[in-house]
């Protein structure tokens, strides 16, 4: 088995690694910190989990351990798509330099450009980077980047899900033909696969299996699901990750919650929150100093559900989550591997949970291609597949889960009370609830159920369906059904 002190690591890194409690190379490590001491191109299949950010920051600054940095001249890129992960490999960066004088910068949204440029200014050895930012720097004319000499690219095809390929080929094109790369990407699509042809050079390439499809220490298992009306899908959805949550009791130490919409990430949130469970939200539209906030509470273990987009939890390194939940199935099946890739990691046992609804069936098909074998498929933890009548007796009680189930049932006999056709409030109802429920789905989604939504369920209150007998006497529970629905729809 390779050992560090037989990689040709600088001694004071190897110093910092004995420090950090690190006994043996992982293999993306054993394979990649050769190769790139000895000066080739690497590329890394890898995602995040497998200790890749340590396979090119410990030859990085092993290399860069001698020379000296020159003002607004950095010696070294890296490049990451997300604020996040370009914070994080700021940290692992130093960890692993605490004994050498290196100095680095880290260009990101959120953080003043004034301090930025100040540290530029001054010269530093490690430039870390989101594209964007990078780029804003260069035209404003503070940052020259022909003294690059290693540029590294982390998580390539997450930047080609965010559109930043063009960026990088930009960024390529201002740095030395003869710079030395190291890209990273947890899985080759053709358009990575060109920028590699493009830009690398005779790469050493060096793949690991993906830890998350074929690691045993990893349970998944798949709720498949279908709301009683499609109207009331989102917020039965809810309860049933809520049943999900506590069908695995004091096991569930900690989460990470995937949605595919920022606009879900919000509501599934907020309605942990009102179900009392201990859950913040994380994606793209948060300001910087939240999004910080929520994550530092996340990793010390003061938050237990991190409700998550894909964008704004890629490459995170929290070390013990024991779930995640997939709330809903990703569009893209590799999005599936990175996200149940965030538990079971550093061999210790994780659980992976998803809510499928029909209409995700085909993703979920596209999934069990991608990793080769049948998610099992779990039993409804509430008892049923229709929900409507028993989901609010049947739901488990959880913590917090005390006011729940109440205002569910109160808030759906109303909206069936809806349905008789003289009474006053309906129609403000229907106008209210539509919309909010409409934030739940995506644009094109939320633009069919606006129109169609609303003519459902103007439909449904034609529809004779209405309880009979109220006549003029409304009871009270009724007159209170506004405000409970509205605020039902984030349950
Ligand atoms: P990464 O894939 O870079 O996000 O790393 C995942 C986690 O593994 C981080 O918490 C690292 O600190 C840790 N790690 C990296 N290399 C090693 C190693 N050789 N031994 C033990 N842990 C490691």
């Amino acid at each position: 088995m390779t050992k560090f002190s037989d990689l040709n690591l600088n001694p004071k890194v190897l110093k910092a690694i004995d420090e950090a409690g690190y006994e043996t190379p992982t293999p993306i490590q054993a394979g990649a910190i050769p190769a790139a001491l000895e000066g080739r191109d690497v590329l890394g299949i890898a995602q995040t989990g497998t200790g890749k950010t340590a396979s090119f920051v410990l030859p990085m600054i092993t290399l860069l351990a001698r020379g000296r940095a020159r003002a607004r001249m950095p010696r070294s890129l890296v490049l990451c798509p997300t604020r996040e992960l370009a914070a994080q490999v700021a940290e692992n960066f130093d960890t692993y330099t605490k004994h050498l004088k290196l100095t680095k910068a880290l260009l990101i949204g959120g953080v003043s450009f004034k301090e930025q440029d100040m540290l530029i200014d001054r010269g530093v050895d490690v430039l870390i980077a989101t594209p964007g930012r990078l780029l804003d720097h260069f035209e404003r004319g503070k940052l020259l980047l022909t003294g690059v000499q290693i540029m590294v690219v982390d998580e390539a095809d997450r930047m080609l899900d965010m559109g930043f390929i063009p960026d990088i080929e930009r960024i390529f094109s201002l740095t030395p033909f003869t710079r030395q790369t190291l890209f990273f990407s947890a899985t080759m699509a053709p358009e990575i696969e060109r920028i590699t042809n493009t830009f690398l050079s005779a790469p050493a390439r060096v793949e690991v299996a993906r830890q998350a499809t074929t690691g045993e220490n990893i349970k998944q298992g798949v709720l498949m699901f279908k709301g009683s009306r499609k109207d009331r899908e989102p917020s039965e959805k809810r309860d049933a990750l809520r049943a999900l949550i506590d069908a695995e009791g004091d096991k569930c130490t900690n989460a990470i919650i995937f949605c595919n919409r920022k606009t879900d990430v919000d509501i599934v949130s907020k309605s942990l929150a009102k179900h009392g469970y201990d859950a913040a939200p994380i994606h793209g539209d948060l300001d910087q100093s939240q999004r910080t906030h929520t994550l530092d509470g996340f990793r010390a273990g003061t938050l237990r559900f991190l409700v998550a987009s894909d964008v704004a939890a890629r490459g995170l390194d929290v070390p013990a989550v024991s779930h995640v939940f997939n709330f809903d199935v990703p569009s893209h099946a590799e999005d599936y591997v990175h996200r149940i890739g965030r538990t079971g990691r550093a061999g210790r046992d994780g659980k992976a949970v998803m809510i499928c609804i029909p209409r995700d069936e085909k993703n979920l098909a596209d999934i069990e291609r991608l990793v080769q074998k049948e998610i099992p498929r779990l039993a409804d933890p509430r008892g049923t597949n229709a929900p409507a009548p028993q989901a609010d007796t049947a739901e488990p009680k959880g913590e917090g889960e005390s006011t729940g189930p109440k205002k569910r049932t109160r808030s759906r006999k109303p909206a069936k009370t809806d349905t008789t056709p003289d009474q006053k409030p309906a129609p403000d109802k229907a106008e209210t609830a539509p919309q909010k429920q409409d934030q739940s789905g995506d644009q094109d989604k939320q633009n069919r159920n606006t129109r169609g939504g609303r003519s459902r369920s103007s439909g449904n209150r034609d529809s004779g369906n209405s309880p009979v007998g109220l006549g003029d006497h409304m009871p009270g529970f009724i007159a209170m059904s506004f405000e409970e629905r509205t605020e039902s729809e984030t349950s």
